[in-house]
């Protein structure tokens, strides 16, 4: 039996995938837009006390419902290093409110260590400069944000501060982890085979 529980709240409308973790901490992965009636919901009826909202990357489909997802909560607001300071600016050309009709408020936010609450967090640039996903080795558990998603799909590089190279890397390495559940910021979760789906990313970008 797997330590980790957790509870996926698959995105709908413009909202990313909202993450709700059962581990040594309680935790949530993203925050989504629109959402967060729901997450409070499912926060309440599995018991979790949320010691911290983590965002994988700035955009607002992400972030929309993180001020307040985080005062609900009582959690604070963690971020990639490379990615907070255009949250504390609610720098708007790379959150992109204004393309889902959202006004994103400046976010306080602190940065993110390279562990936590058993989870290892990998920097996977590509689909933004400060990407990141959370993998858990013995649990072989991979929330993979927006930079790979199940079914062989992965992020877009077109957007500020997105690089096609980097995402190449990024998927490469992610690729070389031992993945059984793949949690992507987007579209279904997978609980098994998640490497399988993660190599059919590579293939892909190979042609690319
Ligand atoms: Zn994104």
């Amino acid at each position: 039996m797997s330590k980790i529980e957790v509870h996926s709240l698959v995105g709908r409308g413009y909202s990313s995938n909202v993450f709700l973790v059962k581990a040594e901490d309680d935790f949530l992965i993203d925050a989504g837009l629109d959402i967060s009636n729901e997450v409070i919901d499912t926060a309440e009826k599995s018991g979790l006390d949320v010691d911290r909202i983590i965002l994988t990357h700035r955009h607002a489909d992400h972030v929309g419902d993180a001020e307040v997802l985080s005062e609900e909560l009582e959690a604070p607001l963690f971020a990639p290093e490379k990615e907070a300071d255009a949250l504390r600016g609610g720098d708007d050309r790379t959150i992109m409110g204004s393309n889902f009709g959202k006004k994103i408020p400046p976010l306080e936010v602190e940065d993110l260590e390279k562990n936590y609450s058993g989870f290892r967090i990998i920097n996977t640039p590509g689909h933004t400069a400060g990407s990141i996903c959370l993998y858990h080795p013995d649990e072989k558990i991979l929330f993979s944000g927006d930079t790979v998603f199940s079914q062989g799909s992965v992020g877009r590089t077109d957007l500020p501060t997105g690089d096609r190279e980097e995402l190449k890397k990024s998927v490469k390495r992610l690729s070389e982890l031992d993945v059984r559940s793949l949690y992507p910021g987007h579209m279904s979760p997978v609980e098994n085979d998640g490497d399988h789906h993660i190599e059919r990313a590579l293939k892909h970008l190979r042609f690319l």
